[in-house]
């Protein structure tokens, strides 16, 4: 087997998708290995592995991509290389491509190489340690430029390994049973449909309806497809590049399915991709003394003050340490470091791209108890969804006479209440129950605001009962 690594080969203006170059080079592999070679290679599968979603070089999604063959290893540098000098945009200043050609299965790579891959997904490298990896692993690699790609190729070649070899023995596509995923599974699947090259840059046509109903056929199979409050068709991007739509879910044969029921402008080409996408695998548990900028975070605390609506409608709050309750039922209920009161506190953030999600987020109430889960930059909690522990569900409220009903007044400061009409007094303020619209359990973002890798309620698996976005 040979496993080929490749990334940054797409620009935000230009265009372009590394997803598209896996895809070309999985069909030139197979097709034969270019003039020079003997044999069409196999490709058993093609892997999209989404990365640390806080690198600031990313183009959008932080995608890394690598293609398992039994070409070799040689013919698969060569082919690799060919394919990047067609289609990567290096004019563009910050496309910097690289890539990894590693003989030997994907399952069966140097430590140093899988624990490359898992920091990659959770926390910030360099070339210079993808360089030092790659040679001490004896791979072949090439870098355009900056080379910076080599980090997100190594990194892919290395996720195999690092999350756990799927099922999907039957390769790209092709799950062993045909069964779906579980929710537990470190693989979901996303089938690609690609534009014509010479449509690129026009507008889009797909059939709203033919996707709706190929999307509801097959939730939650297939998740993420479409947004069922705003409308909205989440499959097909808005940004420029080859690709039509792209379908998710937990299993290979619906993807695929609800991508060929979609009516549309004519498909160039069609991929189904196993990834990490809708996993979570990001999100790491912490306390919030612990959390550091450029980071993905699970944190438990309490809501320390009132949400609060800002210019552009982005919502933020603060949330301050939990301190330690062992029935908490937190996701990070057993960790150590969460059973602390460090009286730390944590800005998070609902911005205004998450919509309806936002509404979630000011029902909150200083005294909730939550678990935040989100992206940290510049001391800020990007929300992707938070699950709801524990509801403050009283205030304290001026009391009422228990003799005449009337609202009670202030007797002066530090001296309780009195009724103005019959002179019964009471010591200070009471507590009166709260009606509530939040439920315990997770909510989250809504489909056409998630990110790549964070993972969709209805997928499973969560703690506490989910309160799902369709
Ligand atoms: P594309 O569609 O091309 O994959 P993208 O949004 O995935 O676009 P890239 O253009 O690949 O973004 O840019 C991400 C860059 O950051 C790549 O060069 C990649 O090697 C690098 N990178 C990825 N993860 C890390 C990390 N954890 N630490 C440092 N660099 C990283």
């Amino acid at each position: 087997m040979t496993v080929i690594g490749v990334d940054d080969t797409d620009s935000r203006e230009r265009g372009m998708c590394t997803t598209y170059l896996a895809a070309r080079l999985a069909e030139r592999l197979r097709d034969a290995a270019g003039e020079d070679a003997t044999d069409a290679a196999s490709v058993e599968r093609l892997l999209l592995v989404r990365l640390n979603p806080a690198v600031e070089h990313k183009t959008r999604g932080n995608a890394a991509l690598a293609v398992h063959t039994d070409a070799d290893p040689d013919d698969a540098l060569r082919v690799a290389r060919e394919e990047i000098d067609a289609v990567a945009e290096t004019d563009d200043p910050r496309t910097n491509p690289g890539l990894v050609v590693a003989p030997g299965d994907p399952d069966d790579v140097p430590n140093g190489v899988a624990d490359f891959a898992r920091a990659a997904v959770r926390d910030h490298l360099s070339v210079a340690d993808a360089d030092d990896r790659i040679a001490a692993a004896g791979y072949r690699s090439a870098g355009w430029k900056l080379g910076r790609g080599k980090v997100g190729a190594l990194a892919a070649v290395g996720a195999w390994a690092a999350f756990g070899a799927g099922e999907d023995a039957e390769g790209e596509g092709g799950s062993a049973n045909g069964d779906a995923g579980d929710a537990t599974d470190p693989w979901t699947y996303e089938c690609i449909s690609y534009r014509e090259p010479d449509r690129v840059g026009a507008p889009r046509e797909v059939d709203a309806e033919s996707v709706f109903e190929a999307a509801n056929d097959a939730y939650p199979a297939a998740w993420d497809t479409v947004d069922r409050e705003t409308g909205q068709l989440v499959c097909v991007p808005h940004t420029p590049g080859p690709i039509l739509h792209g379908i998710r879910g937990d299993d290979p044969d619906v993807v695929r399915a609800v991508a060929e029921a979609i009516e549309s402008e004519p498909v160039s080409r069609r991929a189904v991709f196993v990834t990490n996408q809708g996993t979570d695998a990001h999100l790491r548990d912490a306390a919030l003394a612990d959390v550091e900028d450029g980071r993905a975070y699970r944190v438990d605390g309490t809501v320390a003050d009132a949400p609060e609506t800002r210019r552009g409608g982005h919502v933020f709050f603060s949330l301050r340490d939990a301190g330690s309750d062992p029935d908490s039922g937190s996701a990070n209920s057993d960790s150590e470091s969460a059973n602390s009161d460090s009286g730390a506190e944590l800005r998070c953030a609902a911005f205004e791209p998450t919509k309806r999600f936002r509404d979630r987020v000011r029902a909150l109430r200083p005294g909730d108890r939550i678990t935040a889960c989100g992206e940290v930059s510049d001391g800020t909690l990007k929300l992707e969804k938070f699950a709801v522990r524990e509801l403050d569900r009283t205030e304290l409220a001026t009391p009422d006479c228990p003799e005449c009903d009337r609202s009670m007044e202030s007797a002066g400061a530090g001296q309780g209440y009195r009724c103005r009409d019959c002179g019964t007094t009471a010591p200070g303020k009471v507590e009166r129950a709260v009606d509530r619209e939040l439920a315990v359990g997770w909510y989250e973002v809504p489909p056409e605001a998630r990110r790549h890798i964070a993972k969709p309620l209805v997928r499973g698996g969560f703690d506490a009962p989910v309160h799902p976005e369709k």
